[in-house]
C-alpha cells in the first residue's frame, strides 16, 4: 500500500520548510546589512548604543519600565531566578509539557523543578493544578505561553499572590502575543524571552531578554549580567558574561518593527489551516477568548501522529513534535531532580499525539494548501486502510 502511493506521487509536489528564515531574511535584508554595517562601523560591539537603544523599544512594546538584553532565553530565565535569590532548597513550578531550557534555568540556580500537568485544551500549564503543588519551600512559579498562546495568567496571579509566590513569565514563544489586552512578558514580576532565529523576534545568532517594570529586579539583572559588576572593576557579586551582543540588538531593532505584521501572517495561515483541515479527525489547536494566539508552531493532535509525520516528511513537509519526550521523562532528569506533585495525566497522553505542522509568517496559500492536502490524503489512505481491513475480516470468517 504504502509503496503504491509513493509510486504513484506526482513527481512536482511541493516541498513545505518547517521556518523559512531565508524567506524572512530576504524582505529585510537591506535594513539588516546596513544595521550590521552600522555597529561595525561604529566599533561599539558589547553593550552600548545599540543594545540600549533595542532594549528602550522592546521595553516600550511590552509595555515595561525596563529591558535587560542577555545572552540568550535559558540565561533569562536563569538570571531572573538569580535576581530574586532562588536557590538551592527552593522549588520552582512549571509546566511538565514545555522546551527543557524552562527546567534547566531552575536546575542552574540549584532549586528543584516540580512539574505541573496542562490544561487539556490549551495545553499551557493548568492553574487548577498549581494549588497542590505548592508547599512552603515554593518559591516561584513560571508559566509558560506556550506555542505562542498566552497562559491564563490571572487565576495563577491570585494564587502566587496568596502564596508570596514570584510569576516569571517564560515568553520565549509568544512575543508580541495578548492577554487580556497585555503584552505577553509584561504581566508577571518578570517576563523572559529568547531571540533564537526561530523564534517570532529571531536574531542571526542567540539572543534573550528580560522585561520588567521591577526596578529592583531591573538593577540587579543589569549586574548579573555583566560579571555582577555596574562600575567598571567594582564587583558587588559573582555575575557571569551574558549580554545580548550589539549586532544582534541592531538586527532585533530592524526585525522589531516588522513583528506585529508577522504575527498577523502566522494568524492568517492558522486560519486556513483551520478552514482545510476542518473535517478531518484530528484536534485544531484551540484558542481561549480573551487572547490573541501568535502561532510559535501550529500544534495538532492525531492518533497516528508517527505515521502521519512520516507521511509528511516523505513527501518534503517538515512537521515536527514539540515536544515528544516531557521534562520528567527526560535523562537529564532521570536522577530525582525534579519532582512531580500529582499525575500528569494529559501531559502523559498528548506527547504521543501532538504534531507541529509548517508555521512562518511567510508561508504561502499554496504551502499552506499543499499541506492540507497532504493530511488529508494521509486520512483517504487510513480510511481506505480500515475499508480493506473490514473486507478480509469478513471474507476470513466466510472463509
Ligand atoms: C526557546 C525557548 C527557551 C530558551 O531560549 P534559548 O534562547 O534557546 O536559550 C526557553 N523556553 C522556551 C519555552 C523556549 O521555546
Amino acid at each position: 500500500m504504502d509503496r503504491m502511493t509513493r509510486i504513484t506521487r506526482p513527481a512536482s509536489a511541493r516541498k513545505v520548510q518547517f521556518v523559512d528564515l531565508q524567506r524572512q531574511h530576504d524582505e529585510v535584508r537591506v535594513d539588516i546589512d546596513e544595521a550590521i554595517a552600522g555597529v561595525i562601523n561604529s566599533n561599539g560591539y558589547v553593550l552600548g548604543k545599540e543594545v540600549g537603544a533595542f532594549e528602550e523599544e522592546f521595553a516600550e512594546f511590552c509595555g515595561t519600565k525596563h529591558c535587560i538584553g542577555v545572552g540568550s532565553g535559558l540565561d533569562a530565565l536563569t538570571l531572573t531566578l538569580r535576581a530574586l535569590d532562588i536557590g538551592p532548597g527552593d522549588e520552582v513550578i512549571l509546566p511538565a509539557n514545555t522546551f527543557v531550557a524552562t527546567a534547566l534555568a531552575v536546575t542552574q540556580v540549584g532549586a528543584t523543578p516540580v512539574l505541573v500537568d496542562h490544561d487539556p485544551q490549551t495545553y499551557n500549564l493548568d492553574p487548577r493544578r498549581l494549588t497542590a503543588a505548592i508547599t512552603r519551600l515554593t518559591r516561584a512559579v513560571i508559566p509558560v505561553h506556550l506555542y505562542g498562546q498566552p497562559v491564563d495568567l490571572d487565576p495563577i496571579q491570585v494564587i502566587a499572590e496568596e502564596h508570596g509566590l514570584a510569576v516569571i513569565e517564560d515568553a520565549c514563544q509568544a512575543h508580541g502575543a495578548l492577554y487580556k489586552g497585555e503584552r505577553c512578558g509584561g504581566l508577571g514580576d518578570a517576563g523572559a524571552f529568547s531571540f533564537y532565529p526561530g523564534k517570532n523576534l529571531g536574531a542571526c545568532g542567540d539572543g534573550g531578554a528580560v522585561v520588567t517594570s521591577d526596578d529592583r529586579i531591573a538593577e540587579r539583572l543589569r549586574r548579573l549580567r555583566n560579571y555582577g559588576s555596574i562600575v567598571k572593576y567594582h564587583h558587588e557579586e559573582c555575575g557571569v558574561n551574558s549580554r545580548l551582543d550589539a549586532i544582534q540588538a541592531a538586527i532585533l531593532r530592524v526585525k522589531l518593527r516588522h513583528l506585529d505584521k508577522w504575527n498577523e501572517a502566522r494568524q492568517r495561515a492558522a486560519d486556513r489551516y483551520r478552514a482545510g483541515l476542518a473535517d478531518l479527525p484530528i484536534v485544531l489547536p484551540h484558542v481561549a477568548e480573551d487572547r490573541t494566539h501568535v502561532h510559535h508552531l501550529f500544534v495538532i493532535r492525531s492518533k497516528h501522529r508517527d505515521r502521519l509525520l512520516n507521511y509528511l516528511v516523505d513527501r518534503g513537509i517538515y512537521a515536527g513534535i514539540h515536544y515528544p519526550v516531557p521534562i520528567h521523562h527526560q535523562p537529564a532528569y532521570a536522577g530525582g531532580n525534579c519532582m512531580v506533585s500529582a499525575p500528569l495525566n494529559c501531559t502523559e497522553s498528548s506527547c504521543g499525539e501532538l504534531l507541529s505542522l509548517p508555521m512562518h509568517p511567510h508561508l504561502t496559500g499554496e504551502d499552506i494548501d499543499a499541506v492540507i492536502a497532504a493530511v488529508g490524503e494521509f486520512h483517504d489512505q487510513l480510511s481506505s486502510e480500515h475499508i480493506e481491513a473490514a473486507v478480509t475480516s469478513t471474507a476470513a470468517s466466510r472463509g
